[in-house]
């Protein structure tokens, strides 16, 4: 894919009270193209992803450029051009409105269709997602979650935008459910052609789904580039660690790394140069003391003084 992106996301920095807990991030999302967020939790990955959209909490400063087809991304293309599938569909969904009447508010506040047509494209988006179109007088409570994350998907794509991110979409289901869930927002995605940043820790997901992959580390991309390049072969000390502690499963949140010792640090408690310095096996001196900027390294681009890493 070498078309225009779609997204484009430049030096992007969002601090709470002088605390930078975003320290410049920069990445492009071609159009229809999928691009995963991955890391620790703490990394960055979720904040990055709401602020793209704007969802940023009203004491952060944000600095750096978020750019949607060359215009900046304001509330007015919440729903039209951008979506949003959040971790937890209840935070989605009201719980005093039918599903369905919460789907014909999205189509009508946004194509100004009348009653009947937007009750018959609410209908039609429950079933792209699984769910028969009679369940649209069920209040959200009445789903099960899998059902409220497939209603979710539906309100976020029934307009058709453009851009749609994912904020662990499926963190809080069970394996069998995380797979349809993850197998609907994809065929969606496909139907209506958006691109999708998708915040995971679901590392099994990132390789089927995810054309490119950004590995997160306190605050800042540590390795960006295509992700099958990135999964068989890292360049960054991290995302190996990362790889490495994750043989075949997803990451628990909250669970340490078993291939590193240690956490990673506070977002107000960072060490001088290399924010992995302190766990990495590979630091130096000049890893203790200068912030590795990325760089392009096969194929890819990495922050790290060091080819430390072969390349297989
Ligand atoms: S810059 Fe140094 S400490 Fe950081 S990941 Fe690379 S080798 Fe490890």
């Amino acid at each position: 894919m070498r078309s225009e992106p779609l997204l484009s996301v430049r030096d992007l920095r969002v601090a709470f009270g002088g605390v930078e807990a975003v320290r410049g991030v920069s990445f492009d999302v071609r159009p229809g193209e999928v691009l995963a967020l991955v890391g620790e939790s703490g990394a960055g990955k979720s904040l990055t992803a709401r602020t793209v959209l704007g969802m940023t909490p009203h004491d952060a400063a944000v600095s750096g450029g978020v750019l949607l087809g060359g215009e900046p991304v304001t509330a007015a293309h919440w729903g039209r051009r951008v979506a949003f599938v959040p971790q937890d569909a209840l935070s989605a969904l009201s719980p005093v409105h039918r599903v369905g009447t919460q789907l014909e508010l999205a189509v009508r506040s946004v194509q100004g269709l009348p009653r009947r047509e937007a009750r018959a494209r609410a209908e039609a988006a429950l079933e792209q997602v699984g769910i028969p179109g009679a369940r649209r007088e069920a209040f959200p409570h009445e789903f099960s979650g899998g059902m409220r994350q497939r209603a979710v998907i539906a309100m976020a794509t029934i307009n058709e935008p453009d851009l749609l991110v994912a904020d662990e979409p499926t963190t809080a289901l069970d394996p069998r459910m995380r797979a349809q869930v993850l197998k609907v927002l994809a065929e969606r995605r496909e139907a209506t052609g958006a691109s999708l940043v998708l915040v995971t820790h679901d590392l099994d997901a990132v390789r089927e789904h995810a054309d490119r992959t950004a590995v997160m580390y306190a605050g800042r991309l540590v390795e960006y580039g295509p992700t099958d390049r990135i999964l068989d072969r890292p360049r960054s000390p991290y995302t190996a660690a990362l790889l490495a502690s994750v043989p075949a499963a997803d990451l628990p949140r909250k669970s340490r790394l078993p291939a590193v010792p240690g956490r990673p640090p506070a977002p107000g408690a960072l060490p001088p140069g290399c924010a992995f310095a302190p766990r990495c096996a590979h630091a130096t001196s000049r890893c203790r003391t200068e912030l590795p900027l990325p760089r392009p390294l096969d194929g890819r681009e990495v922050a790290c003084h060091h080819d430390v890493l072969e390349p297989v």
